[in-house]
């Protein structure tokens, strides 16, 4: 059913706002979505009417923020398709969720010498972390390469696989490319190989139906902010027995289930991993959030951003700017993100004219500095963005806007 943009539209207070004078197009949801009143509602209501801290009080206001938390981890164990809300950790962000991985998992689990695979097309916070637990251990980091630098190139991917890595770690949608990995397949030749899985799901659980009990993977990351809910909470899936089996990754009241002088032990999943007091709101914004995508229908919300992103193709092809990434004819496996780069205009001038326009597009490395300075060789490229809540004229607006960049700059063709 294709979703009605207009009455979404009336959901989301900024979008009625002005930016320079000019009706605010927001083309830069791969950042950070915008919010609507349901999830400003949500937060606001627990603020005014709920707000207690959880698992500490006997009170009712207590137990009621206490149950209100732990339904927000099943609303969104049941959204992704994950076993219970005992395999639902929340952390601040993905970065945060995957840096636990890699200590928490990776100083346990990876040694001298061990290998750790990630591919070309990862986000810094997909990266670094790994980085660091390579540096810890002594273990070699190795990327998958990409193949037209748009896709995970098979016969790498496979070579890589043959060297037994530990961990591989890889992007379920690119935050540059769009492009949209198969998780399932890609998760299967990586335990065939032996290894443990994790997936960076912050471009895809926003955009598309994701049921981790298809995918199969071991962990599995992603961000409130980017999918209508607040910032500062984000979600790491775990598969029980892994979980089960892994250290914390903080210290500190909640996460215990007895304190002695010198050691402790361990509360039971998910709360081991949660040390000190959450973001209770953001679990109930997070919460309203997933009710208004689930209400959508995400087969709708992916519908709705494949037409508007291969209607975005044609005219940037038309506008006769590079665009990176899959293709039109391969829009089955790309996300409604596009980076392109425009002759003779740098990044920053055109997501700066562009936003004199009134049109918020983000333009630089996108924190992935090793896929756009060393894949698609460019210092920064303006990358535009989709979700729910944008129309066809708004990318209308967009490209007629880059029309201006090239009467600024005076570019001839
Ligand atoms: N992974 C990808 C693919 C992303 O696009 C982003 C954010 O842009 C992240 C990870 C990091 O998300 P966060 O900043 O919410 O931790």
């Amino acid at each position: 059913m294709p979703l009605e943009v207009e009455k979404i539209r009336k959901d989301f207070p900024i979008l009625s706002t002005v930016t320079n004078g000019k009706p605010l197009v927001y083309l830069d949801s791969a950042a950070t979505s915008q919010k609507p009143r349901q999830v400003i509602n949500a937060v606001s209501k627990h603020y005014r009417k709920n707000n207690a801290n959880i698992h500490r009080g006997i009170y009712k206001l207590a137990e009621d923020a206490t149950a209100q938390y732990i339904k927000s981890k099943e609303t969104v164990a049941r959204f992704v398709g994950a076993e219970s809300y005992r395999n639902v950790v929340y952390f601040r962000s993905t970065t945060e969720a995957i840096n636990a991985v890699a200590r928490a998992w990776g100083d346990a689990n990876v040694g001298k010498g061990d290998r750790v695979l990630i591919t070309e097309m990862e986000h810094h916070s997909n990266i670094v972390p790994w980085q660091m637990l390579a540096k810890r251990k002594g273990a070699v980091l190795d990327y998958a390469k990409l193949a037209d630098g748009k896709f995970i190139n098979r016969e790498d991917f496979a070579a890589k696989l043959a060297m037994r890595p530990k961990i591989v770690a890889f992007a379920h949608v690119s935050n540059v490319l769009g492009t949209i990995n198969n998780a399932a397949e890609m998760t299967k030749l990586a335990h065939e190989a032996g290894a443990t899985v994790l997936i960076d799901g912050a471009q895809a659980v926003p955009h598309m139906p994701i049921n981790l009990s298809e995918i199969g993977a071991d962990f599995y990351a992603f961000s409130g902010h980017k999918m209508l809910g607040p910032s500062g909470i984000g979600v790491l899936y775990g598969q029980e027995e892994i979980l089960d089996a892994m250290e914390p990754f903080h210290g500190g009241g909640d996460m215990i289930r007895s304190v002695d002088f010198q050691e402790s032990t361990w509360n039971e999943l998910p709360w081991k991993f949660e040390a000190g007091t959450q973001n209770i709101e953001g679990a109930i914004g997070l919460m309203a959030a997933v009710k208004y995508l689930k209400k959508l229908g995400m087969e709708n919300v992916r519908e709705h951003e494949k037409t508007l992103t291969s209607y975005a193709l044609d005219k940037l092809g038309e506008a006769g700017v590079t665009v990176y990434g899959p293709d039109k004819t391969e829009i089955d496996r790309r996300a409604g993100v596009i980076a392109f780069s425009m002759k003779d205009a740098h990044a920053h001038d055109i997501a700066q004219i562009l936003d004199s326009e009134g049109v918020a597009i983000r333009s630089g490395h996108h924190c992935a500095m090793p896929l756009v300075t060393k894949i698609l060789n460019e210092p920064a490229v303006p990358r535009m963005s989709f979700y729910i809540y944008n129309t066809h004229a708004e990318i209308d607006t967009a490209v007629a806007a880059l029309g201006k960049v090239k009467e600024v700059l005076r570019i001839s063709s």
